[in-house]
């Protein structure tokens, strides 16, 4: 057995529907800009050329049914619901028509933000990591395999905080598809089985108080929910 000089950190790993197997998370990718609606409230549009990315932790991984503190360094922390695609096969360089064969299964996730710390960080054209990237940033729910789901499109995505619905719209109303986000970061990362893409946020993003309980659902998915103390 190989000597560590501190214990070595669990793995992160995400519950699968239907199976007690868990899915081992190699990296968390994020897209940003992905819903037009969403682009607009921030002050932005939608780059049309091409998605861009950001990544989070796997070690700032959370289940859903936490309950995490209020994080440091932020009087402004937002809520961010997402549709996540977990990855079971290889890809490099694929195209759009064969994007799909490397989906494993999707969740819903919530992309927790640092909203002051990122929007500081736009300000001064510094990286996101701060705002993103911190313990507890990525909630994601329990993964449901690809067949068991079909084709996203219709599906509704949305967000209550306690009983007010916060966010509200449809996975077709993402700009760039499943696939094309795939085809896409295949030609910047060699993906492997237990890559994440959370796939941007519908319009609606807003802060979150200590007490507040978060209940994000997709149809066809385990809903994820947080609570914050
Ligand atoms: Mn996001």
């Amino acid at each position: 057995m190989t000597k560590t000089l501190f214990p070595v950190p669990a793995p992160a790993l995400l519950p699968v529907t239907g199976t007690d197997a868990m899915f081992p998370v190699t990296r968390i990718f994020c897209v940003g800009r992905n819903y037009a609606e969403h682009a607009r409230e921030m002050g932005s549009e939608v780059d049309r050329e091409a998605p861009f990315y950001f990544t989070k932790s796997p070690a700032h991984l959370t289940q859903s049914g936490a309950t995490v503190p209020y994080p440091p360094g932020t009087s402004d922390f937002h809520h961010e619901m997402e549709f996540v695609v977990a990855l079971g096969a290889p890809a490099f360089r694929v195209p759009v028509e064969k994007a799909m064969e490397a989906v494993f299964g999707y969740a819903a996730g919530l992309d927790m933000t640092r909203r002051d710390l990122q929007a500081a960080s736009k300000e001064k054209r510094r990286s996101w990591d701060t705002g993103k990237d911190f313990e507890n940033a990525a909630v994601i729910g329990a993964i449901t395999p690809k067949a068991a789901f079909g084709e996203p499109g219709p599906q509704a995505i949305t967000l209550k905080v306690g009983e007010r619905l916060a966010q509200s719209s449809h996975l077709s109303d993402m700009v760039w598809s499943v696939a094309e986000i795939i085809a896409h970061l295949s030609t910047l990362y060699h993906l492997t089985p237990g890559d994440l893409i959370m796939t941007g946020t519908p319009a609606g993003v807003g802060p979150v108080v200590a007490g507040d309980r978060l209940r994000g659902e997709i149809e066809g998915l385990a809903a994820v929910e947080l609570s914050i103390a």
